[in-house]
């Protein structure tokens, strides 16, 4: 599935938009975090969340300061490029997960036993490292729609470096990333 990320971010800053929760016509956009369920249906990455009910990640939800304050949420007004920095970031830490379940991790969480311990996920339990493999995906096909976004308004990627690291990482483990070679 291709998300249109830079589309619903763009829909969320227009010059005058109406916010998720109340409809009302705001020129503040706010953003905050919550692991409350509620902030799903106003979270951009929760878009396609398929968890909306319980989903208890830690979420940037976007509001209105009338709405953030009705909800006790706290808020920092933002602009597009502080959001798309809080966006990139949020993905950032997600790609981070997956290295690290991919490392090692995924041991723990299947109770790997001893004499299994040199094989790789992708022999012990194919199922769950196509599961991981596609949600890696996702995370890096939207990680390549921040980049774009900086990259057609000219403004500096924050943290740069990020991305040679990560793909480094990747493919040390064996593994390959739409995010380089
Ligand atoms: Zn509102
Ligand atoms: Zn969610």
């Amino acid at each position: 599935m291709q998300i249109d990320w830079q589309k619903t971010i763009e829909e969320i800053l227009a010059d005058r938009v109406s916010c998720p929760r109340c409809g009302s016509l705001t020129d503040d956009v706010v953003a905050g975090y919550t692991r409350e369920p509620w902030g799903a249906d106003y979270a951009p990455r929760c878009q396609f969340c398929t968890r909306k009910e319980d989903c208890d990640a830690r979420k940037l939800v976007v509001l209105c300061q009338g709405c953030a304050n009705e909800l006790g949420l706290r808020v920092r007004r933002v602009d597009q490029e502080t959001l798309m920095t809080m966006l990139l970031t949020d993905c950032r830490k997600d790609l981070e997960e997956c290295l690290d379940y991919l490392a090692e991790y995924w041991q723990e969480d299947l109770d790997v036993p001893p004499d299994e311990t040199d094989k790789r996920l992708e022999e012990f339990d194919p199922e769950t490292f196509g599961e991981e493999d596609e949600a890696r995906r996702r995370l890096e096909d939207e990680y390549l729609s921040y980049h774009r976004w900086f990259r057609e308004r000219g403004l500096r990627m924050p943290d740069s470096a990020w991305r040679s690291e990560y793909v480094e990482e990747i493919i040390g483990l064996g593994y390959t990333t739409l995010l380089g070679d």
